[in-house]
């Protein structure tokens, strides 16, 4: 059985004594293992970043951009293949898998405009014969951890823009879905990115506890969820780190009476149900405001969830996939049960479907919980599955109040046609990001991605303008060439303009 080993130093290598199960979660198969690294792999990738590190950091930054040029078109012509591994490995459709690949390459796109966006600022004559200015220098070896529901895209947000802003990034991807990381990776080298740049090494906590306890290691990007994102930062932070971890979410859609109800069930059908609910912007609490609404809302739902193609990657017209585990499946099953026991009223009832092609997929369809109140399991946290839950509220101040004392602050949106409504919503709302009339707003990578609450730790978002300062240390520069000092005799008190 194929072995998915790390990669470093630009190589393959098999090192760890232990290795994981891969499963194809359409099947319930083994497709592959994957290797778990130890302390040892983690130190064997600190030592090949740092000897990348000093050629890395002097290397101009229009020739580090270069590299990701020839990276970008490289994932472009290969984008089919990794499709295929994403959806082998996590069970999304190859058109889900395409639009996560979609968005990693804008993520590379952004990349290439490093020498523009790490140029500092420049002030000529700050004093008699002064000037100042300040350039963005690289962290040094930085760490990136990753979870299962993207494998291209969220390691893309991370360590193209660390690497072009000139640092060494040591990767460890989740290990269920390890194949098409990895292949996205040696394309990189590939593109011409010297040995030791970049580092992956497989497996699970030893690995992410090893990066952790390695003062090498300055700064984590970690993207998961909310109790191992909280870990992290503390950990990370206690030993000096910088880190900025993204975890879990509960996102919530206002529904309005004067929304257009039929563009909003299909977004929410997209937003609940689309990657089997298994994303951190995902839709999962419809709060509708008024009873009408609800009933309309739940009226319109209904069908449509009974219509959900659900299916195996290979198959054809297929809305939603497997979830990703069978312990995943049993977990979510448990939800809808507690849903039910605490009095919430299930309208749909996905927990029964099979698909009889594949009789051992983890397949589950869409489930409905209408009258959901804030005390129930099913709304405080997040199930991360295919399970829309809706509220019942009677105005819109409510709904914005209920939103913002949930725990989580992700991502949020109002369906509306009511201008007014919108600016509130938007003003209020204690969400890191906001849609109106959009399900899912994921910033473009030109702008930054994060939540708030506890959907994020740390100080700055994702990718875009806060991830060049993530990935960043500023420095500032003043400088004077005198002619001759010789005239000049010391000064005591505190240097200034004046
Ligand atoms: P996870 O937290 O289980 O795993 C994420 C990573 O952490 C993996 O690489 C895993 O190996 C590692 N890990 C797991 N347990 C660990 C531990 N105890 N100590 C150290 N490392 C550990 O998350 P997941 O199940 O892979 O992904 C789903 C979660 O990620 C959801 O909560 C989802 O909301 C969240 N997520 C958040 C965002 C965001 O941008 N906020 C994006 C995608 C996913």
């Amino acid at each position: 059985m194929e072995i998915i080993s790390h990669l470093i130093d630009g190589e393959r290598i098999t090192s760890s004594q232990t290795t994981l199960n891969v499963y194809n979660p359409a099947t319930g198969d083994v497709i592959r293992r994957v290797e778990a690294g130890t302390v040892n792999t983690v130190q064997q990738a600190i030592e090949s970043a740092r000897k990348a590190l000093p050629g890395w950091q002097k290397t101009p930054a229009m020739k580090r951009a270069r590299v990701m040029f020839k990276f970008k078109q490289l994932l472009e012509e290969h984008q089919n293949v990794v499709a295929t591994l994403i959806s082998e490995e996590h069970g999304k459709t190859i058109e889900d898998a395409l639009g996560e690949i979609q968005r990693g390459l804008e993520n590379i796109e952004y990349a290439c405009g490093a020498p523009e966006v790490l140029k500092g600022e420049y002030s000529r004559g700050t004093g008699p014969g002064i000037n100042a200015w300040s350039e963005h220098k690289p962290v040094g070896i930085v760490a990136g951890i990753t979870p299962f529901n993207f494998p291209a895209m969220v390691p893309l947000w991370m360590y193209p823009l660390a690497i072009v802003c000139g640092n060494c990034f040591i990767l460890k991807p989740s290990e269920k879905v390890p194949t098409s990381t990895l292949f996205i990776a040696e394309l990189l080298n590939k593109a011409g990115l010297p040995k030791g740049v970049l580092n992956v090494v497989n497996g699970s906590k030893e690995v992410v506890n090893a990066l952790i306890e390695a003062p090498e290691v300055k700064a984590m990007s970690f993207v998961g969820s909310t109790p191992v994102a909280e870990y992290i930062y503390t950990e990370g932070t206690k030993r000096g780190k910088r880190v900025q971890a993204l975890g879990g979410a509960k996102n919530h859609a206002i529904v309005m009476p004067d929304a257009d109800v039929d563009s909003t069930v299909n977004a929410l059908m997209g937003a609940a149900y689309g990657s089997c609910g298994e994303r951190c912007m995902a839709i999962s609490v419809a709060v509708c405001v008024g009873d009408d609404v609800a009933d309309g809302l739940v009226a319109k739902l209904t069908p449509r969830i009974n219509e959900l193609r659900v299916g195996a990657y290979t198959q054809h017209n297929v809305d939603m996939g497997p979830v990703i585990a069978k312990e995943h499946l049993e977990k979510i099953a448990g939800y809808v049960e507690s849903g039910i026991d605490s009095g919430a009223q299930l309208v749909v009832d996905g927990r029964e479907f099979s698909v009889p092609e594949h009789a051992n997929g983890y397949f589950m369809g869409g489930c409905l919980f209408d009258h959901v109140t804030p005390d129930m399991k099913i709304y405080t946290d997040e199930i991360f599955g295919p399970v829309l839950c809706v509220v019942r509220v009677k105005t819109l101040e409510e709904g914005i109040q209920l939103i913002n004392v949930h725990e989580y602050g992700n991502g949020s949106c109002i369906f509306t046609g009511d201008g007014e409504a919108a600016d509130i919503f938007c003003d209020e709302v204690e969400a890191g990001m906001v849609g109106v009339n959009i399900p899912l707003p994921v910033p473009v990578a030109y702008h930054s991605f994060g939540g708030w609450k506890r959907s994020l730790f740390g100080d700055l978002h994702a990718y875009g303008p806060d991830g060049v300062r993530f990935y960043t240390r500023r420095k500032q520069i003043t400088q004077r060439w005198p002619k001759s000092t010789t005239s000049e005799s010391a000064q005591f008190a505190f240097p200034s303009s004046h």
